[in-house]
């Protein structure tokens, strides 16, 4: 199936086999490309704000049964989804890498990582706890207490376009909200894969599983706002640029609704010159290169000790030279392409700006050679900048590596914090007063900060997501899931007596 009439990737088969129906996706307004050659692969059509609002009104019905399902036996949901997932691994990997063009080895990494987050909230699903306070007043009871939220409206970005929808979704389901996803327009046939995956895992489970449980609306920016407008959507959880973020923001809180935001990061490594630099080699190579520069957590910059600069300069260019490039559904490929032209082009028009600033750019042009025709394959960049200029302080998304030189450990640490953004961080020393003045309150300004570990490739477990620009949200594990429920204090008086807080005296008439 491709509308091209030629089934090159045996597309037909795949979203078969995962369920997605074969009508309807070859008709609509929304063409969707394979990065791995350009090439058109569906068509479909993009809902209109009315097909929005009546996706939230089923969803507001979902809430209102699903909310009331005791939290265990909503995590029987997300088990029953996470089966399906397992299932469905190398299907669902492949077909991530037909749509945004990640290698097959991190096409199936990702949806490991909604397995992985499906386990996590089963277990969270039975430890919804609250608190239980100290009250000042005899004879009283404080309780805090969770409860479900609303319905959740999720937006992605193409470079994870499934993983963050499960990050959201296991969670939110868990926690007693329905869901409504809008992935990006770049990568739809993936986020109708997880909707017929979760159809599934809803008909093994019975029927209380509401219909509107989980929903997905197609289109793009304009689809994303029908949703963060809407009063029906309780939590806004949206991944994406910082200039996404700075729209959907404002707009969301103008309605007194809630908001996560996950946005672009701008990630450092320190390296200081105790550091194991094979190790960091490593790192570097896979944090910089991988997913070709298209993570949020990719690293960009590196923070290098003068003494051990021209070093570890020389092993990377060594190492980027041996890097295959090439089509990511070939096993031995290390970097794919981009997610297209356009992003193939502004990779282009930065390096020019880096050079002009001063930069010295190692790499960086198209690839021609033993690439399939039309992709964006572009060559990883290494840059030696004379400072951290506008360019360099401005996340691109691709494959560049500035380079800039330190002589003290205070001017790495500034170097480091002086961006907008703030997701992920990391140092390679083997100095322990270091690393501890890098995680410590002066260090690293970041959500994730790492010692002798790339920026790159966060466990679910932990909470992810940063600060600064990239928007204070966290998802995933730890304690996020509270952004997915509405807190309540309870006080429970079981005196005779009604004494006031604070000790306040209001006798009234007959006391
Ligand atoms: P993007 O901002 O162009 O689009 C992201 C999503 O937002 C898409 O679904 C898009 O349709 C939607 N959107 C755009 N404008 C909108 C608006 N005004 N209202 C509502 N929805 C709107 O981002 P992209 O190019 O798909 O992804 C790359 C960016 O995402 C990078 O900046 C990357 O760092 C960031 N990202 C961040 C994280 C994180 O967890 N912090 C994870 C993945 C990607």
């Amino acid at each position: 199936m491709d509308t091209a009439g030629t089934d090159r990737f045996d597309l037909a088969a795949l979203l078969g086999r995962l369920g997605v129906p074969g009508d309807g996706l070859a008709a609509g307004d929304l063409a969707v490309r394979s990065p791995i050659d350009g090439a058109e692969i569906a068509r479909l059509p993009s809902h209109s704000t009315a097909e929005v609002d009546a996706a939230v009104a089923r969803a507001a019905g979902a809430f209102a049964a699903w909310r009331a399902v005791p939290g265990p036996r909503r995590g029987e949901l997300v088990r029953l989804l996470g089966e399906e997932l397992r299932a469905a691994k190398d299907d669902l990997g492949r077909l991530v890498t037909i749509e945004c063009g990640k290698i097959a080895e991190e096409g199936r990494g990702e949806v490991q990582e909604m397995i992985d987050i499906c386990d996590f909230a089963v277990g969270l699903s039975r430890q919804l706890y609250g608190l239980t306070i100290a009250s000042e007043r005899p004879g009283h009871r404080m309780m805090e207490q969770w409860h479900p939220l609303g319905p959740v409206g999720v937006i992605t970005a193409f470079n994870f376009p499934v993983a963050v929808w499960a990050w959201n979704a296991a969670i939110a389901l868990a926690c007693g909200d329905s869901v409504v996803w809008k992935p990006s327009e770049k990568t739809p046939l993936t986020a109708l894969a997880c909707q017929a995956l979760f159809a599934r895992a809803a008909a093994r489970y019975g029927a209380d599983a509401p219909d509107g449980l989980a929903q997905v609306i197609i289109g793009g920016p304009e689809a994303g706002a029908a949703l963060v407008d809407h009063p029906g959507i309780a939590l806004i959880s949206a991944t994406g640029s910082t200039r996404m973020g700075a729209a959907v923001g404002p707009r969301v809180l103008a309605r007194h609704g809630k908001v996560l935001l996950e946005l672009g990061g701008n990630n450092a490594m320190i390296v200081a010159p105790s550091a194991d630099l094979q190790l960091a080699l490593r790192a570097i190579v896979f944090s910089a290169v991988g997913t070709a520069g298209q993570r949020c957590t990719s690293l960009r910059r590196l923070i290098v000790h003068e003494e051990v600069a021209d070093q570890l300069l020389a092993a990377l260019k060594s190492a980027y030279d041996g890097i295959s490039i090439g089509d990511p559904l070939d096993p031995a490929t290390l970097v794919g392409p981009l997610i297209d032209w356009r992003a193939g082009d502004e990779m282009h028009r930065v390096l020019g700006v880096a050079a002009q600033e001063g930069g010295t750019v190692h790499g960086g042009g198209p690839v021609t050679q033993g690439v399939p025709d039309g992709g964006a394959y572009m060559r990883p960049a290494i840059v030696e900048m004379p400072a951290q200029t506008e360019t360099v302080r401005t996340e691109t998304f691709a494959p560049i590596l500035y380079i800039l030189k330190y002589s003290d450990f205070d001017q790495a640490i500034a170097l480091h914090n002086g961006v907008p953004q703030g997701l992920a961080s990391c140092i390679f020393t083997r100095d322990l007063k270091e690393a501890e003045r890098f995680l410590a309150a002066a260090g690293s300004d970041c959500g994730i900060a790492n010692v002798n570990i790339g920026p790159s490739g966060a466990e679910i477990g932990g909470a992810f997501g940063g600060e600064k620009a990239t928007g204070g949200g966290r998802e995933s594990g730890s304690d996020a899931w509270k952004a997915y429920m509405r807190r309540q204090t309870a006080t429970v008086n079981y005196s005779d007596d009604l004494p006031l807080a604070q000790g306040i005296k209001f006798d009234i008439e007959g006391d």
